[in-house]
């Protein structure tokens, strides 16, 4: 979307006094694409994309005293600490870039973190909204596209491919920046079965936590393109229900 066309709709929606600031929380088992759509809906939301996982890579890869601390977690696929997930996030949400809203990838994860994110919004960004989108798909899918993802390295871009489903034009290279293609280290089968497990424990709570605030959308992302327009259709939707009281 260019610049003129986000202005002229900021300035519509002002008119129409619609302007919401929103945390959409995008929940959903490794896999489900919540990186590809989240970095998707950012661009045409103008919001910013924040992700715990590439959030702790980054610290991981700068061997920082946060990255030694949590390299083993990550490693294993077990989830990093509640209380160093929440300082790292709440450090975050109180940057500049993150003033109109964000797109939240990979947090909240367990319920005690979505208590966090709650009360810190309410203490610092009273009017904000929180909606959930939850990006369901079953179990063997996800093992098939997580096995067989691949990450462009160069940071800026960080676009996602899948060996199988949308393999790269030329093996190992990114067809947007030329970046080298590399596998993550923690998407091995035996890492995600146990990432997968550990979503499973968790994500009963934290759906249940969004549900009862009526913002929590569910869809099973088969096509990203028709996921992204379902997506905004709904946020439309659940804007004009906040506008109208
Ligand atoms: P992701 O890139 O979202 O798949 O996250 C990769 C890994 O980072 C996870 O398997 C966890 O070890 C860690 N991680 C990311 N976000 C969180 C979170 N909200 N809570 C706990 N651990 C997290």
């Amino acid at each position: 979307m260019s610049i003129e066309i986000k202005i002229y709709n900021k300035i519509k929606l002002m008119r129409l006094g619609v302007v919401i600031t929103m945390y959409i929380v995008m929940l959903g088992a490794p896999g489900t694409g919540k990186g590809t759509i989240g970095k998707i809906l950012s661009q045409d939301l103008d919001l910013t994309h924040i992700s715990t996982g590439d959030i702790f890579r980054d610290q991981i890869s700068r061997e920082t005293e946060l990255g030694k601390k949590i390299k083993s977690y990550m490693e294993s696929g077990a989830l990093v600490p509640d209380d160093v997930v929440i300082e790292t996030v709440k450090t975050r949400l109180l940057e500049k870039d993150v003033e109109n809203g964000a797109i939240l990838d990979g947090f909240p994860r367990t319920a005690m973190q979505a208590e966090a994110l709650k009360n810190f919004l309410k203490e610092n960004k009273p009017n904000a909204k929180r909606v959930a989108i939850e990006l369901d798909v079953p179990d063997d899918e996800i093992i098939r596209r997580v096995v067989n993802r691949l990450i462009c390295s160069n940071k800026s871009c960080g676009a996602i491919y899948n060996k199988e489903t949308k393999p790269p034009k030329k093996e190992g290279i990114c067809d947007i920046c030329g970046g080298e293609l590399k596998k993550r280290d923690d998407d091995n089968r035996e890492t995600v079965t146990k990432r997968l497990a550990i979503y499973r424990q968790n994500s009963k709570d934290l759906v249940d936590f969004y549900r009862k605030n009526n913002a929590l959308y569910t869809i099973y992302p088969k096509d990203v393109d028709v996921a992204v327009k379902d997506i905004k259709k709904f946020l439309e939707e659940y804007k004009k229900g906040i506008s109208q009281g």
